[in-house]
């Protein structure tokens, strides 16, 4: 028997299978799916390789093949279907095998179970009691302290013994050898949800008609064996959520399980809550802070069946349950849902491809579609579903624009409007919470000289530095870091400083106009700890502050009733960010920090600053007019080119030679030009041309057509490969960036 192996090298070269004999005393124990060690080249140097097909069919002369050396029994198989999906992966997401073997198990190694040691009497509560009398008059206090304990509770836990009791080993192995009492070991799966008595609580909603209505359709379908990617679009707080758990309640009815895709960000406690409420403890979760015992542990969970719903970020779509029912992905526009590396896969299409194997359906949910899932949607390729109402008594909130340019014109030089200001003291009065929001970190942003424009930019990368409040300018992309400067390097002027306001100046700006208000920030710099950002946002649900001032992160996750102002200081931040999604990331944005206002029983406002209010994104938000933003945005693209109407392959070529950089990108161009009548647009220079000292040159390929895309990315990557002329550069691929 022989095997197919893909080796755990990502090199273009060594993409493709390697044959080797399955010794006979491997021939039970290597499967499909085994990671083995097998020797490797010229000096047969040992290395690991995943096994993704078995044949008894030689590729090359027999005496040629060699042995498989070991199967490593210690690391997690590949399912068949897995691998399967991998190659699928490969196909459409442009990588290696080996990357794509490695996205679809997140879980490499087996870890050992955790282990829970208990204390149990071994004699009769009346033979302890006689007992205990002889410790007694021996003064063996310890002794004694613990058989009192298990005369109470005949079995008890090694923690408990060690860390209320007080008892040391010592003790404990006197008594065992006098064989009064026996210690047991139990294994145990690690759990990352501890147990909580809020679990116990089954808050079940009672759906609204439009929830009901959206629920029903999806069941139907299901029952009647319809299977449909559906788009729920629920305006924020029309209780997506709800409609999410009681299509889960007849998946798991059914003996069928649940993936539910939740970006990061939001996978605070307070939404776990809500699947615990409903589901206990067949709910589990995984995160990128766990420890790989957890990760493993959920693994295995899934596979035997004892969880029926894991929640996650986009790698949780690799759950290997026995039986999947239903994927849904919350919050769908999110960019988190796609990987920043190779393979840059994105959840929503694997989500649809599994789904389409398995005939399952996928629910995809927002208040703000991505123009992607509107578009096939309007097309008809998903199902749509709408929620128009806010669920319970919650009202959408009143919206105001404010005019930044008029402010200043009137003499108001603050980062806060009027209008923002008074609904400030107002809400401050009447003990209510606001948020502010401001998508930029740091106490200030890049640095420029007013009398000649020089700005401060890192040596390596072709970026601004930021200033930090520790005197410091920072580059974000290197970590390269320098003092602050008084004067400019350029002319020697003194006018040189930072422009706008970051979340610590806005913090300290408010402490100052509103000495009372207790104050929380929430940017990367408060978040950096393990439960930083669940922390504050426990804070703030406690109402132990009035004021939550942050970045984007805020706007996602909790639900905060008491918020009835929400104020969004600089909305033209995220406008100008130089690639085609900066209108519609805006729109997100701002409708979904608008929408965290008024999610109670008290009305909600919000108001939006900004320098150009006439800007269809900002004029479309405030007026919660997602369909009037679709038109526009859809309009738009059509007219210049961009995904969903056309596809897009983006080439990343990077190189430290500028020489090689600019042969290289030439020649893909060249090449790609002369495939399938596509548009090529560049080589220009990368949005960052130098980064750690390494140029980038980007190329786009327009095609109607994504399949076409991918015969053209497979074309490009074999006349890379071996390439002499590609030896000191490398390419990526990214489809639809
Ligand atoms: P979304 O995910 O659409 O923003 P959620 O599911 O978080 O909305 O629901 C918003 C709030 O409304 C939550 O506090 C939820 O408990 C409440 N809610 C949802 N459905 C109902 C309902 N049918 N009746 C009363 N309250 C509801
Ligand atoms: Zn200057
Ligand atoms: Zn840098």
């Amino acid at each position: 028997m022989f095997a197919d192996i893909i080796i755990d090298i990502s090199h273009e070269q060594l993409d493709r299978t390697f044959q080797y004999n399955i010794p006979d005393n491997l021939r039970d124990i290597v499967k499909i799916g085994s990671q083995v060690r097998i020797p490797f080249g010229r000096g047969n140097k040992l290395i690991t390789g995943y096994v993704i097909d078995i044949t008894n069919k030689a590729n090359y002369p027999v005496d040629k093949i060699k042995d498989i050396e070991s199967c490593l029994e210690d690391r997690v198989g590949i399912a068949s279907d897995m691998i399967n999906l991998a190659y699928w992966i490969k196909k459409n997401f442009a990588s290696t095998m080996n990357q794509a073997l490695k996205t679809v198990i997140p879980v490499k190694d087996k870890v050992g179970p955790k282990e829970k040691k208990s204390v149990v009497l071994k004699v009769t509560k009346e033979e302890a009691v006689i007992l205990n009398e002889t410790y007694k008059k021996k003064n063996s206090k310890a002794k004694v302290r613990l058989i009192e304990a298990l005369i109470e509770e005949p079995v008890l836990e090694m923690e408990i013994i060690r860390n209320k009791l007080n008892i040391s080993t010592s003790t404990i192995n006197l008594l065992e050898k006098d064989n009064v009492i026996e210690v047991t070991t139990k294994k145990y799966y690690r759990n990352p949800v501890k147990d909580n008595d809020a679990f116990k609580k089954n808050k079940a909603i009672v759906l609204n008609k439009e929830q009901e209505e959206a629920a029903n359709t999806i069941k139907k379908d299901v029952e009647e064996q319809r299977y449909n990617t559906y788009l729920l679009h629920g305006v924020t707080g029309s209780g997506k959520t709800e409609v999410y758990l009681d299509v889960i309640k007849e998946v798991i009815d059914e003996g069928k399980q649940a993936i539910v895709l939740i970006p990061e960000i939001a996978l605070t406690f307070q939404t776990v809550l809500r699947f615990y409420h409903r589901f206990g403890s067949k709910v589990s979760i995984l995160n990128s802070k766990m420890s790989k015992g957890e990760r493993y542990d959920q693994f295995l969970r899934s596979m035997k069946g004892e969880i029926s719903v894991i929640i996650g970020p986009r790698s949780a779509l690799f759950t290997p349950f026995p039986n999947l029912g239903l994927i849904v992905i919350d919050e769908e526009h999110e960019g988190a849902y796609k990987s920043d590396k190779t393979p840059r896969y994105h959840a929503r299409p694997v989500a649809i491809h599994i789904a389409k194997n398995k005939q399952i359906p996928v629910i995809l949910g927002s208040a703000t579609p991505s123009i992607e899932s509107y578009e096939l949607a309007k097309r008809g390729e998903y199902k749509l579903i709408t929620l128009n109402n806010r669920a319970g008594n919650a009202t959408l909130p009143k919206i105001y624009v404010e005019d930044m340019r008029r402010e200043l014109q009137m003499g108001n030089r603050s980062v806060f409007s009027k209008r923002l200001q008074s609904l400030i003291v107002d809400r401050l009065e009447k003990k209510q919470q606001i948020m502010l929001f401001l998508n930029k970190r740091g106490v200030a942003g890049f640095i420029s000289c007013r009398s000649c424009g020089h700005v401060m930019k890192c040596p390596h990368c072709d970026i601004s530095l930021t200033a930090h409040n520790n005197g410091k300018l920072m580059c974000h992309y290197c970590g390269y870091e320098q003092p602050n400067v008084t004067i400019c390097p350029e002319c020697g002027s003194k006018y040189i400083a930072g422009f706008r306001a970051g979340t610590q100046a806005l913090e300290s700006l408010i402490n100052k106009m509103y000495p009372t208000a207790k104050v929380l920030r929430m940017d990367m710099d408060t978040t950096k700890n393990k439960g930083g950002h669940e922390k504050i946002l426990e804070q703030f649900a406690n109402h132990e502050a009035d004021i939550l001032v942050g970045t984007q992160m805020i706007v996602k996750g909790h639900d905060f009733p008491d918020v009835t102002l929400v104020g969004i200081v600089a909305a033209d931040m995220s406008l100008y960010a130089g690639d085609y999604r900066a209108p519609e990331v805006t729109f997100q944005l701002l409708t979904q920090s608008a929408g965290r206002a008024g999610r109670g029983n008290k009305k909600g406002e919000v108001v939006i600053q900004t320098y150009t209010p006439e800007h269809y994104s900002i004029e479309t938000a405030a007026n919660q007019d997602y369909i009037g933003f679709y038109e526009q945005e859809i309009a738009y693209r059509k007219l210049l080119g961009y995904p969903p109407i056309i596809n897009m392959l983006k080439i990343t070529v990077s190189s430290a030679s500028e020489e090689a950089l600019d042969e290289a990108s030439n020649l893909l161009k060249d090449r790609a030009s002369n495939l399938d009548n596509s548009i090529v647009l560049g080589p220009s220079k990368a949005n960052i041309y130098k980064i750690n000292d390494i140029f980038s040159k980007v190329i786009y390929i327009r095609n109607k057509e994504y399949d076409k895309l991918t015969l053209i990315y497979e074309n490009l990557d074999a006349y890379v490969v071996g390439n002499p002329k590609f030896r000191n550069v490398s390419v990526n691929y990214d489809f639809n960036a």
